[in-house]
């Protein structure tokens, strides 16, 4: 397992491979990193627009880290309140 933080150390995450380039801290804005210094800014997401299997309805999806738009949103509100 490997251990990732962000610059302010608000944001840690566990794993054997590294978080996504396009993820970033909610309260600093740098990526999540092995070391405490080298940490640089988030790509920004690539949303690409899928359409529902079920419903046809669209939406956004990141092509880097596979998450949805909406998603995305509401980690960032979840990760604010730590
Ligand atoms: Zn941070
Ligand atoms: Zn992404």
């Amino acid at each position: 397992m490997q251990y990732y933080r962000c610059k302010c150390g608000k944001s840690k995450a566990w794993g054997f491979i590294g978080p996504s380039p396009c993820t970033g801290c909610p309260s600093c804005g740098t990526t999540l990193d092995q070391s405490p210094m080298d940490h640089t800014l988030p790509l920004p997401h690539t949303f690409i627009t899928k359409y529902d299997e079920d419903t046809g309805k669209p939406y956004e999806l990141c092509g880097i880290c596979l998450r949805t738009k909406a998603e995305l949103e509401q980690r960032e509100l979840v990760a604010e309140e730590v």
